[in-house]
């Protein structure tokens, strides 16, 4: 956070007090937010301050109070040297005395503003070189990203040709079988999942995870006949070695 500028502002209203005016900036981000918003909403008594709140990023607020004190430090230089020339023109050394105060306090406001200006410099250079490391950082990252995207396409367009492959040799496929049963296979698929062939593994239907009977088990095991489970209606293969099912 930065206080930008410190006023006294005449209030229009009623009572005539006077409102000492204060600008502050700070970033807009989460953490700051969250200080400020008791302020900005006007929730806590402000005690005869009005808060303007400044939202700008850390290096333009730095950056702004950095010109402004170097704003202030030449309006000083200036006033020393004024008051230095007028010195030699001066009649009483009460007068003398006065405008020697006068110095003594413009020259302590100078050396205060340059070694703020110091210090804003100081603290510049390191947030540039927070920004340099950050943007060092998201350029590695940035790298990866591209590096990993074009991995994945290549990996996905290597899917999609296997995919237009499979399609084909699927349709070649149901060409050569019964169209009753494609018919009863397309059924069965949209109704159970997209699963509509399923194996039968120890008497049990893979599909519906319920037994079959154990005679319907040995057909399957020895049989060419093409079945269905009684439960799900899903065909049904062995996935079992024969002669292992029955003890099931
Ligand atoms: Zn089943």
């Amino acid at each position: 956070m930065t206080v930008i500028s410190e006023q006294e502002a005449k209030q229009t209203g009623n009572p005539p007090s006077q409102v000492r005016e204060i600008s502050i900036a700070h970033s807009p981000d989460s953490d700051d937010a969250f200080m400020f918003y008791g302020l900005a909403k006007e929730l806590i008594p402000a005690n005869g301050y009005r808060f303007e709140h400044i939202l700008q990023d850390i290096q333009t607020l730095n950056e702004r109070a950095r010109r402004g004190n170097e704003q202030l430090l030449q309006m000083e230089r200036d006033k020393v040297k004024k008051w230095e020339s007028r010195l030699n023109e001066l009649k009483t050394p009460r007068e003398y005395a006065a405008l020697a105060r006068e110095l003594d306090i413009a020259k302590k406001t100078n050396q205060t503003a340059d070694e703020e200006i110091k210090r804003l410099a100081i603290e510049h250079g390191e947030v540039k070189k927070q920004v340099e490391a950050g943007e060092a950082a998201l350029a590695e990252k940035e790298t990866v990203v591209a590096r990993e995207g074009t991995e994945i396409k290549g990996v996905l367009d290597g899917l999609r040709a296997r995919m237009v492959e499979l399609e084909a040799e699927r349709e070649r496929l149901v060409a050569l079988c019964d169209r009753s049963l494609v018919g009863k296979y397309e059924r069965i698929r949209k109704q159970r999942g997209g699963l509509a062939v399923v194996p039968v593994v120890a008497g049990t239907c893979k599909g519906c995870q319920r037994n079959i009977p154990p005679q319907m088990a040995n057909n399957l095991l020895t049989g060419t006949e093409i079945m269905s489970c009684p439960n799900c209606h899903r065909f049904i293969y062995a996935a079992d070695e024969p002669g292992t099912a029955a003890s099931a």
